[in-house]
């Protein structure tokens, strides 16, 4: 884990840092990173009391060879003039990385891509779902940035031929906001015309990706918020209805919790809020995550290794001898891991997991193939949640509009008479007609008659009209209230139902 200071301040800011470096100089740099890669480790670690504090250290502990080598000392000249370019590259190269990072924060981003191309490579911030164009930069600077990232997130900077996983934490306050603003004036880095972002101590976990493309190494940091990453229950978009039965299972005291949709569907961010809805000093917490996304104080959190063979099936045979009272899996995705999360619920414990699937319906049908018996899942499944994530209409520039028959028919709204709503493009919501997201849900709770249709092998179709009958919305129904409500427009909607 690569716990890092990302400097906020520096007093000079070179316009094209590390750019003229003949490359038997890079060469040098790179040996030179690596040692300094050293050093920021310790000092991240000497650190880690501070960083876990609300306040993060400033700049200027990156040590380098120059602290253990004496004046007196000689140096062969080219060892010192690349040390002092790859020094001031360095440090440009990471106040240019803080700047995009605060920018991509301030516009409500999740990713930030970094896109090598032939000459010149492209930074593009993922808002609300949707890639947008940042900015286009030279080309020659981006291996010094490449080079940053991967010293900030722990990487090994020699390796340029295998992907990478690594992850940097970022604290923002309001000094920094202020102090990357001028900077931005100084370095040519686009200035946002708002200044949305946080205003006290902000706690970001980037995690980050590197993997190699024809034209370099691709960069994609995903940032996650702690804070809006803790969304209590109530928050996540789901109805009162849903909201009182999800309440009435978690209440239960063994079971399993499962959580549905596709990749980038909010499964992760649902399964933190029920876990802490089940936050209590008197249980043991426990988590399997691949990897950890937040690392959160009450939890007890555990990151899964495969390539050193802690793998899911591996963490779940023991993790039990830890005695948990409740264990959050990241993902059930092998028969193995499957059977022991069911056997887990079996001897008492919750377990709260996702899985890969499109609907509730579906969940049961991927955990048969699973090879679960269906008595197994009738005695454990507390509830299954389908979810999506769509993105709202700006409530700043909505305007009436005429929706397609086709896309109203969809969600069998074909009769209904409107009006309805969508976002005309404002400064906002950057012209895009969206502003923010919510989720869409189908929840499942199994009472003790859906229990005995799966343990009597009836027909998957008769356990969902049940279901149904019984009071479940279908992530179409949900879509249809929140469409009808012009929460969200229809064609949104169709591209995620
Ligand atoms: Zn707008």
């Amino acid at each position: 884990m690569g716990r890092y200071n990302i400097p906020a301040k520096r007093s000079s800011v070179p316009d094209e840092p590390d750019m003229q470096t003949p490359p038997e100089h890079r060469r040098v740099q790179s040996d030179i990173k690596k040692k300094q890669k050293t050093a920021c480790q310790i000092a991240a670690e000497e650190k880690h009391a501070a960083l876990t504090g609300k306040h993060i250290d400033q700049p200027d502990t990156i040590e380098t060879e120059n602290a253990i080598i004496t004046p007196d000392e000689p140096k062969p000249e080219l060892t010192q003039q690349a040390e002092q370019v790859s020094e001031e590259g360095h440090h440009d190269a990471v106040l240019f990385i803080r700047g995009v990072l605060n920018e991509a924060i301030s516009r409500g981003s999740s990713d930030i891509h970094f896109e090598p191309k032939t000459d010149h490579y492209r930074i593009r911030f993922r808002v609300d779902g949707v890639l947008h164009d940042y900015v286009d930069r030279p080309g020659d600077e981006y291996s010094s940035i490449v080079n940053a990232v991967k010293v900030l997130s722990d990487m090994d900077i020699a390796e340029k031929v295998l992907p990478q996983d690594g992850h940097l934490e970022l604290v923002l306050q309001e000094v920094d906001r202020k102090g990357v603003a001028v900077e931005k004036d100084a370095s040519h880095i686009p200035v946002s015309s708002e200044n949305k972002g946080p205003n006290k101590d902000h706690y970001y976990d980037i995690r980050v990706s590197v993997f190699p493309s024809v034209n370099g190494e691709v960069i994609v940091m995903r940032i996650l918020n702690r804070e809006s990453a803790l969304l209590s229950i109530e928050d996540l978009g789901m109805d009162d209805k849903q909201l009182a039965r999800l309440r009435e299972v978690l209440l239960t005291s063994y079971g399993m919790i499962l959580i549905t949709g596709p990749t980038g569907s909010g499964k992760t961010t649902s399964l933190y809020s029920v876990m802490s809805e089940l936050k209590s000093d008197e249980k043991n917490i426990m988590t399997l995550e691949d990897p950890i996304e937040f690392h959160l104080e009450w939890l007890r959190q555990s990151e899964i290794c495969e390539p050193r063979g802690f793998t899911y099936e591996e963490a779940m045979s023991s993790v039990l001898r830890q005695d948990p009272d409740v264990l959050m899996v990241g993902e059930i995705r092998d028969p193995k891991t499957a059977e022991y999360a069911v056997r887990s619920a079996l001897i008492g414990r919750i377990v709260g997991s996702t899985i890969h699937a499109n609907t509730t319906i579906g969940t049961i049908a991927r955990l048969l193939e699973l090879g679960i018996p269906r008595s197994l899942l009738a005695h454990t499944l507390n509830a299954v949640i389908a979810q999506r994530l769509v993105r709202r209409v700006c409530q700043n520039c909505m305007g009436e509009y005429e929706p397609s028959k086709l896309h109203l028919a969809h969600f069998g709204l074909e009769d209904a008479t409107g009006p309805f709503y969508r976002g005309c493009g404002c400064d906002q919501c950057e012209g895009t007609g969206f502003k923010g997201r919510t989720g869409l849900f189908s929840l499942m709770a199994f009472d003790d008659d859906l229990r005995a249709l799966i343990y009597d092998q009836r027909p998957l179709a008769e356990i969902q009209n049940y279901a149904i009958e019984h009071g479940m919305k279908t992530l179409k129904m949900d879509a249809a209230e929140k469409i009808l409500a012009n929460e969200i427009t229809v064609e949104e909607a169709a591209r995620v139902v």
